[in-house]
């Protein structure tokens, strides 16, 4: 849709502009508040306020969890919308509804179904990761679901009184949506349905990609000759047995082959992916769509996240007043049962117990981080809930306490106003992300004047500046540290090159936090840049 916007140029003469507008799907496994695990919750949270700011009609779709724990009040605004639909697909017929909340511009529409009414987080239980044989029809029903309730939602659901109709922009984010491209090839192009609209896969993390036997194809409700779009076949070290073939669906693979367009949450993770290492078997694919590949750091909620009127920290700061974050740290090392040093340099990490994210390095390179007089904070939770190799860090975590009773704690649980507290009261912020995407963390860190250390890959490397202590006639430029291999001594280094800027040169560290403090990275800026994606989208199908 266009509309015609009255602005004034310099000369305060009032003339007529266009604004191209869009009906924007988004479809996500999460969306935060209502659901989050991780980046993808806040990322899906986020933009959509941001796009239907800039005037975009816009509409998210993700499942209506009811997992039985208080959780489930944070869908309590959503009414029923009556309507149902029915979807053929795993041997029966499904009949799933919509739920709605009209909220910051955004229609918030939640898909319903007794898959998504069970216990645990979007992607397991407390008995482990789905994905394993049990359950996975359970995770797998309910993505499938997904995915063609969104197909449906802007046909037939009448919010404000009116559908959003058949042109529109779906943004299918991550694997667990990558039905909807295909949906939208297999099942209504075809038939003269969505012939405008366009699809825009957003990868968040390319290591998830929801691979599964090849059986599971007939499951999906997609014609039979459409196997080939998602047809894949493991490399022969992934293969369980001599028999085994290889042969699996991964749905993923439909979305990139599929879509109109390819999105990652930062330009450097938008490279990686198509390089044999970032891939994870789908570089060559990835690569022959680099022409309609890109990428967007994402932003952040700086509402949420602002030092001067955050909640959950114990006393306000800013950029121009200080003060305040010596407090936060005071505060947070009281809470964690730590020595009250406002002196000694308290390095924190948040994250989940993941390879991805480096807890092995930093267990390895604990013993020496703590021949320094300095604190650590491990704040960590289990997305996949406790999956093997996990209690292992855990235990770790207990013994470390034990050993480092003046030094170390290690928390394990997700939570919100913990993180907060964590990104505040914290002087450096460590992540050794084996690879990320975007990274969320150490943008919220910058914006607290937490100094973040970090791994130099993907959107960490895009977002953190090397400190560089000449430049600027030595008043030094950068935001922080990056290392690079990622190896214990290359960020036993960085640890130190910070914890010695920390304790001798004050001026300098001032700086580095003022400097990360008055960093952009608030979601106007992105979503703008979205907006040139979508026009490009738009432009012709390739
Ligand atoms: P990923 O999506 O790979 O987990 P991101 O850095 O993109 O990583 O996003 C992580 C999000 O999850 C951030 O909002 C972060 O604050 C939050 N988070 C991570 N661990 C915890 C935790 N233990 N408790 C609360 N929030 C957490």
């Amino acid at each position: 849709s266009y509309e015609v916007e009255k602005t004034e140029d310099t000369e305060g003469e009032s003339k007529a502009q266009t604004r191209v507008t869009h009906s924007i799907v988004f479809v996500t496994s999460e969306a935060a508040p209502y659901s989050k695990t991780g980046g993808l919750g806040d990322v899906c949270g986020s933009l959509p306020i941001a796009l239907a700011a800039h005037g975009h009609r816009v509409m998210v779709v993700s499942p209506r969890y009811q997992n039985g724990t208080t959780a489930d009040q944070k869908f309590a605004n959503a009414t029923d919308l009556g309507r149902r639909i029915k979807v053929y697909c795993f041997g029966g017929e499904q009949e799933v509804s919509f739920f709605h909340e009209y909220r910051e511009g955004v229609d918030w529409v939640f898909v319903d179904h007794p898959a998504y009414h069970r216990p645990g987080n979007p992607y397991g239980d407390s008995n482990g990761a789905f994905g394993d044989n049990q359950v996975w029809f359970g995770i797998e029903l309910g993505f499938t679901l997904l995915s063609y309730a969104a197909c449906e939602a802007p046909l037939v659901l009448p919010l404000g009184g009116f559908t959003y109709g058949e042109k529109c922009l779906f943004l299918v984010n991550d694997w667990h949506a990558s039905l909807v491209p295909v949906l939208l090839a297999s099942k209504y192009r075809p038939y003269g349905v969505y012939k405008e609209a366009r699809s825009i896969l957003v990868i968040h993390n390319l290591s998830h990609q929801g691979v599964e036997p090849a059986a599971t194809f007939k499951h999906l409700g997609l014609p039979s000759q459409w196997y080939g779009a998602l047809g894949w076949v493991f490399p022969t070290w992934a293969r369980t047995h001599a028999l085994d073939t290889g042969e699996a669906v991964n749905l993923l693979k439909g979305a990139v082959v599929t879509s109109d367009r390819i999105l990652t949450v930062s330009k450097g993770y938008s490279w990686e992916i198509t390089t044999p290492e970032g891939g994870y078997g789908l570089h060559e694919l990835l690569t022959s769509r680099k022409s309609v590949l890109d990428g967007i750091t994402n932003g952040i909620d700086v509402a949420e996240w602002n030092p001067s009127t955050d909640e959950h920290i114990a006393v306000p700061y800013s950029a121009d007043v200080l003060s305040g974050k010596v407090k936060c740290k005071m505060a947070l090392q009281k809470e964690l049962g730590l020595p009250v040093r406002p002196d000694c340099p308290l390095i924190g990490f948040i994250g989940r117990l993941d390879y991805q994210k480096g807890i092995d390095l930093i267990q390895a390179a604990t013993p020496e981080i703590m021949e320094e007089d300095v604190q650590f904070g491990v704040h960590c939770c289990f997305r996949l809930c406790l999956g093997s190799g996990d209690p292992q860090y855990e235990s770790w975590m207990r013994v470390a306490e034990v050993t480092y009773r003046d030094k170390f704690r290690g928390w394990v649980g997700f939570n919100v106003p913990i993180s907060h507290r964590i990104t505040a009261g914290c002087d450096i912020l460590l992540m050794p992300s084996r690879f990320e995407p975007c990274g969320l963390n150490q943008l919220y860190a910058m914006r607290y004047g937490t100094i973040p250390v970090v791994h130099a890959t993907g959107g960490l490397r895009d977002t953190v500046e090397n400190f560089n202590p000449y430049a600027e006639g030595g008043s030094g430029t950068g935001t922080g540290w990056t290392f690079s291999p990622l190896i214990k001594d290359s960020m036993l280094a960085a640890l130190r090159n910070a914890t010695k800027t920390y304790r001798e040169y004050k001026t300098s560290w001032e700086g580095l936090m003022k400097r990360c403090m008055e960093k952009d990275y608030t979601w106007e800026n992105a979503a703008t840049q979205y907006e040139q994606v979508f026009e490009w989208a738009f432009i012709d199908r390739p």
